[in-house]
Parts: structure tokens; sequence; C-alpha cells
């Protein structure tokens, strides 16, 4: 075999394949939504650079009483852990653990 029979690296052939590889298992760090802290404002959602944060429609009400219409959820099956939601999040309403596999 010579090198010209090698197939052409660095060409995606089948758009949307990356649904396939779940990056989730790089993650050493998981993050977590207090979906009773967390004020909706969705920065979060605008940050994460996997898109992995999901608006989940569906009535959501807070020990205090709060009823939200949608909450936020992780998408653990792609999210790599980097750690960009729990940096923009402005009250603190994510926490960051250890992962355990
Ligand atoms: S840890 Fe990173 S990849 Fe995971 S949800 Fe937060 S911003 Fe997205
Ligand atoms: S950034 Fe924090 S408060 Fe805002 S939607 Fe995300 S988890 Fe909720």
């Amino acid at each position: 075999m010579s090198w010209r029979d090698l197939p052409v690296g660095g060409i995606i052939l089948e758009a949307g394949n990356s649904v396939k590889r779940k990056t989730g298992d790089w993650r050493v760090f998981k993050p977590i939504i207090d979906q009773d802290k967390c004020t909706r404002c969705l920065l979060c959602w605008m940050y994460c650079p996997d898109g992995v944060i999901i608006i989940r429609d569906g009535e959501y009400r807070t020990s205090s009483g709060r009823v939200w219409r949608f909450s936020l959820e992780i998408d653990y099956d792609y999210c790599k852990g980097c750690g960009i939601c729990v940096e923009e999040c402005p009250i603190e309403a994510i926490s960051f653990i250890e992962e355990v596999k």
C-alpha cells in the first residue's frame, strides 16, 4: 500500500456527523444547574460553546413558590465540562463538581 491508497483526511464527508461523537466522555468536572436558584437569564445558554444547554418547556415551581415556564438542562452526552457556563452565571447557580464515572 502506498500513501496514495490512504483515505483523504480532514474532510467532512457527512454533514452533522458530530452528533455521533458523544464528547461528554471528555468531562472531568460536571456543571449542575440549581433550578431553584436559576433566574432564567440565559447567559449560560448563550455562552456554552457547544450549545448543549437546552431550554426545556414546562412549568417549574421553586421552593419559594415562583413559577417558571421553562427550565435549562444540560445535555451531558455532549457537555465537555469546560466550565464557561459556571464562570458566566451571574448568581452562581451552577455548581461544578468532580465527574464520577
Ligand atoms: S461546561 Fe462547557 S460545555 Fe458544558 S454546559 Fe457548561 S459551557 Fe457548555
Ligand atoms: S446563567 Fe445562571 S441564572 Fe442564568 S440561566 Fe444560566 S444557570 Fe440560570
